[in-house]
């Protein structure tokens, strides 16, 4: 999968880009990221990227011409070629999203729809953000990582680049490592314990220490539908249960009836 980012800051990226399983994901060929700098598609002496809002108030506005040139000349895309979802017009198979408080709000479902891509463009705001004619003619779509407002898009980007690559194939070491995450099936994940046994008095649960496969999922399972009840009923909702999930909790429901 290949992302191209666009910003006006690229000295952001490379130091989280270059560690972990980002860094291995990128050496093994797995995913590409190409950081490109908006400032390179000026022409004037002075590489202007921002310019005061029309009918003032405060703050820059990011310019259409050189956002629109870095996009159209890295995705090799014909100059005022419309690209208005809006419209039904996308004729870009390469979906272009600026990241803004004012999108949709990324999730898990969000970042299993983008990891479907071979190649996604990133548009990173700065300042006030970007003038509006960027957002009605380039951009394909909008996202925003939560309801706050940050100085920049860059760290969204990343934010996205990271829950997309560990979805795709090999990216992480274990294979399955993705699938019982919060919120890939709906619900948050169960909790984790590692060696010692026993660390100032307290016990890892037996079950673990069993080594009997089919009583430790069942357990998993039940914690995981525990923890989602305690901290983010709202996901129940929509969670895909079993039956035996049901019944575990109505099992936790009596249980709080005969506590009170
Ligand atoms: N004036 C804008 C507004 O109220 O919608 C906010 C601009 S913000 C200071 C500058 C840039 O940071 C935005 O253009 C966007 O790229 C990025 N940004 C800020 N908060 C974000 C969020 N919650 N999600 C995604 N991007 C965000």
């Amino acid at each position: 999968m290949q992302f191209e980012v666009f910003t006006l800051l690229p000295e952001i990226f490379p130091s989280y880009l270059d560690t972990s399983i980002i860094k291995r994901a990128r050496e093994r060929g797995l995913i590409s990221v190409r950081v490109h700098n908006i400032r390179d598609y000026t022409h004037d002496k002075h590489h202007t990227t921002d310019d005061t809002p029309y009918g003032g108030g405060g703050g820059m506005v990011m310019k259409p011409e050189p956002v629109f040139e870095a996009i159209e000349t890295v995705l090799s895309v014909a100059e005022g070629q419309p690209f208005d979802a809006a419209q039904g017009e996308v004729v870009s198979p390469i979906p272009i999203i600026l990241l803004t408080p004012q999108g949709r709000v990324f999730n898990q479902n969000i970042a299993q729809e983008l990891s479907q891509h071979k190649r996604i463009a990133l548009l990173c705001g700065r300042y006030e953000g970007i003038d509006e004619r960027i957002r009605e003619h380039l951009v394909t779509d909008e996202i925003s990582i939560g309801d706050y407002v940050l100085t920049g898009g860059e760290l969204p980007a990343l934010i996205l680049i990271d829950a997309i690559s560990r979805l795709l194939p090999e990216v992480l070491g274990d294979p399955t490592g993705a699938e019982d995450d919060s919120h890939a099936m709906g619900l948050l994940e169960y909790p984790h314990y590692t060696r010692p046994p026993e660390f100032r008095g307290w016990k890892v649960p037996d079950v673990l220490l069993t080594g009997a496969h089919a009583k430790i999922d069942k357990w998993r399972r039940e914690q995981a539908l525990l923890r989602t009840l305690m901290k983010r009923p709202d996901m129940l909702a929509k969670a895909e249960l079993t039956k035996a999930d049901l019944k575990f909790l109505k099992s936790l429901e009596s249980e709080e009836k005969s506590d009170k």
